[in-house]
C-alpha cells in the first residue's frame, strides 16, 4: 500500500481558501506501482456543468443559509452514464432516502456516494443489487467495482429538481468538498 501526500489549497463555496494539507490519495496495491491522482475517473458522462457546490447554500439574497449540501452536482441528462471514481467496493446500495437511489463505495480510507440514479434496489438471487435494467446496471452490494466502471445512470430519484448526479466524498470519515478532489485529478494530469 503506498499513499501518495498532496498539499493544495481550495476556493470553498464561501469564496475564502483554506489549506487541506496532506490529503491522501486512495490507493490499491496492484502491483502496478504508484497510482496517481490522474489515474481517477470522472464520475459522469455527457456532463454539463456544475450546478450546485459543496457547502452552506446561499439563500436568494446572498446569505449563507444552515443548509449544508454535502457533495457536489453535476448536471447530465437524464439516463447519462455514473463512472466509478476509484476502484473499491459496494458497500451499500439504497433507494428510499432523499438521496434516492444510491451506490456507496468504499476505496481505503475514503468513500463514495452516488446519489438520484435511475433504478431501484431489489433483493436478488445475489444479494441486494442496485438495479437499472434498462441501463444494463447490475450492481451487488458487496462487489468489487474498477475505476471507471459504469455504476449507474443519472436519474431524478430521490429529492432534485432535474437529473444530476449528486457526489459525497468522505475521507476517515470526515466529508470532503469534491471540487479539491477534482483539482488535484486535473493538477497532477497537467503535470504528465
Ligand atoms: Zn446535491
Amino acid at each position: 500500500m503506498h499513499w501518495q501526500r498532496i498539499s493544495l489549497a481550495l476556493a470553498i463555496a464561501c469564496g475564502s481558501t483554506v489549506a487541506i494539507p496532506q490529503l491522501s490519495q486512495p490507493s490499491q496495491n496492484t502491483g502496478a506501482g504508484t497510482l496517481r491522482w490522474s489515474d481517477a475517473s470522472f464520475p459522469v458522462e455527457n456532463f454539463q456543468g456544475y450546478t450546485s457546490p459543496f457547502g452552506y447554500r446561499r439563500s436568494p439574497t446572498g446569505e449563507p443559509t444552515t443548509e449544508f449540501h454535502n457533495g457536489l452536482d453535476f448536471a447530465a441528462p437524464q439516463g447519462s452514464y455514473i463512472r466509478n471514481w476509484w476502484v473499491g467496493q459496494v458497500i451499500e446500495v439504497s433507494d428510499h432516502t432523499a438521496c434516492g437511489t444510491l451506490v456507496r463505495i468504499q476505496s481505503g480510507a475514503w468513500e463514495h456516494v452516488y446519489c438520484h440514479m435511475m433504478g431501484r434496489v431489489e433483493q436478488t438471487p445475489q444479494g441486494r443489487a442496485m438495479v437499472d435494467r434498462a441501463g444494463g446496471i447490475f450492481i451487488l452490494e458487496g462487489q468489487r467495482v474498477p475505476t471507471g466502471a459504469r455504476i449507474g445512470r443519472v436519474g431524478m430519484t430521490g429529492r432534485t429538481t432535474g437529473p444530476h448526479l449528486h457526489w459525497t466524498l468522505r475521507y476517515r470519515g470526515q466529508l470532503v468538498n469534491p471540487a479539491v478532489v477534482l483539482q488535484a485529478m486535473y493538477g497532477s494530469q497537467a503535470q504528465r
